[in-house]
């Protein structure tokens, strides 16, 4: 594939009359990839497996009519984002603020004016990849680039929950560099900047599970969450992450404990339930990561309890 043909959004035409998705075909597939479908059903299939970035939708439709799509769609967390215009043959004032008010963007009738539905559709793309932006901005962590506490907070919750359901265990690390403020004090706050990303990277590029989520917790604090992963588990990922950071070999030399950067972590784990709330798991992971630090740091610490709570074998 191109890289332009990688930047081309994906539209999502529905309309129960082929002729009708070929005029729009006809319109927009020199710009755009243009997927179809001919009931609403189809439509929210496809709408969940390809995540369009727009969708074209007619009112009109036996069974399953484009209202009620548009309604499900906004339903589903996973396409509640997605723009929708309707493009309909029913132009009566009534008919187009139902249409708005049930999350519509815009409101298109046939017969389509082609000039009009491209420069539409691009107007609409164009505030989505902007909205888009915003959102994926507000999630990461600006000097490391990682997810920032914003998103740690959002994952910890929808992850605690499914947990909660699920009965199975949760487990959290939290590391903290050791000695930092001397490494700052030594190579100077933009040195300590540069030293965080490369742990941020470090530990970003150790976590091997697309589930497991690294976030910038605080300052030099970093926070992993582990879902579906026992005590064990999570203390061999911990030390293998604090392995990871050390074996970098980045020069400390005012650290008292080793002549390079290193981490100390507590890892904490919990079978959640619903009356417990999450900051309880952060509490006992803080708390071993105040042990490990008393112990002498660059050392990971777990709950000698969690065993049980956790395993899952
Ligand atoms: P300990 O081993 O007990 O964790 O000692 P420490 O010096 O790492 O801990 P302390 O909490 O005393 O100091 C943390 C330091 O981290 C102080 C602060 O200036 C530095 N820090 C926090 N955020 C940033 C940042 O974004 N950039 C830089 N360069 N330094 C930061
Ligand atoms: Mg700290
Ligand atoms: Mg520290």
């Amino acid at each position: 594939m191109t890289l332009l043909g990688e930047q081309r959004a994906t539209l999502l035409v529905v309309d129960d009359m082929i002729e009708n998705i070929e005029i729009l075909n006809n319109v927009l597939s020199d710009h755009y990839r243009v997927l179809f479908a001919t009931n609403g059903s189809d439509a929210l299939a496809v709408a969940r497996e390809q995540l369009p970035d727009l969708i074209l939708l007619d009112v009109l439709m036996p069974e399953m009519d484009g209202r009620e799509v548009c309604v499900r769609l906004k339903q589903n967390p996973d396409t509640r984002e997605i723009p929708v215009i309707f493009v309909t043959a029913k132009d009566q004032e009534e008919d187009e603020e139902i249409g708005l008010q049930l999350g519509a963007v815009d409101y298109l009738t046939k017969p389509v004016r082609p000039g009009i539905v491209k420069l539409r559709v691009g107007i609409h793309l164009e505030l989505k990849r902007y909205r888009d932006f915003l959102a994926t901005l507000s999630l990461t962590d600006c000097l490391t680039g990682i997810p920032n506490r914003r998103r740690f907070d959002e994952f910890l919750k929808s992850e605690w929950l499914c947990a909660a359901r699920t009965g199975r265990p949760l487990s959290l690390i939290l590391a903290d560099v050791d000695y930092f403020k001397a490494y700052n004090d030594h190579y100077g706050h933009p040195a300590g900047d540069r030293c965080l990303k490369t742990v941020a990277q470090t530990l970003a590029e150790g976590l091997s599970r697309r589930t497991d989520l690294v976030a910038r917790y605080g300052g030099e604090e970093f926070a992993c969450v582990l879902p579906a992963t026992d005590h064990t588990g999570a203390m061999a990922i911990a030390e293998r992450l604090r392995e990871r950071v050390a074996s970098r070999r980045s020069d400390h030399p005012l650290s008292p404990v080793c002549p390079f950067v290193t981490v100390s972590m507590g890892v904490a784990t919990l079978r959640p339930d619903p009356h417990m709330e999450p900051q309880t798991l952060i509490e006992s992971a803080d708390h071993r990561l105040y042990q490990a630090k008393q112990a002498g740091r660059n050392r990971v610490l777990g709950d000698p309890n969690a065993a049980q709570i956790g395993d899952l074998t």
